[in-house]
């Protein structure tokens, strides 16, 4: 499932935090998906508890924020509301993507000793 590798990924970035702080534990991983990532949230979170047992993380929460798609335009920075035509009010010029396509691993919260 295309879930468990974006888990497997993240919990890679966190490994790497862990180490970097001398971490022993990690207590939140706060994600933040966009609407249009193509990742599933509900399914994130399962693979996230399936996956967790084995790694530093294993008595973490996943915190998933999820966060709407939202238009702009490329030229004058506009944005376009959800369902307007894809092209700038003010200019004419084509709208695109702005937000809504990430998959970013926002904040680590972990015990350092
Ligand atoms: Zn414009």
């Amino acid at each position: 499932m295309h879930e468990y590798s974006i888990v497997s990924a993240l919990l890679d970035r966190v490994d790497d935090a862990v180490r970097l702080h001398g971490a022993t534990a990690v207590h939140r991983i706060r994600v933040q998906i966009g609407e249009l990532s193509g990742v599933e949230t509900g399914l994130l979170h399962e693979a996230f508890l399936m996956v967790r047992g084995s790694t530093v993380s294993a008595e973490a929460e996943l915190e998933i924020t999820a966060v709407e798609a939202q238009w702009r335009c490329a030229m004058c920075n506009r944005i376009v509301a959800r369902g307007e035509r894809l092209s700038c009010p003010n200019c004419g010029a084509t709208a695109r993507l702005a937000k809504g396509s990430e998959i970013l691993l926002e904040r680590v919260e972990m015990e350092v000793p």
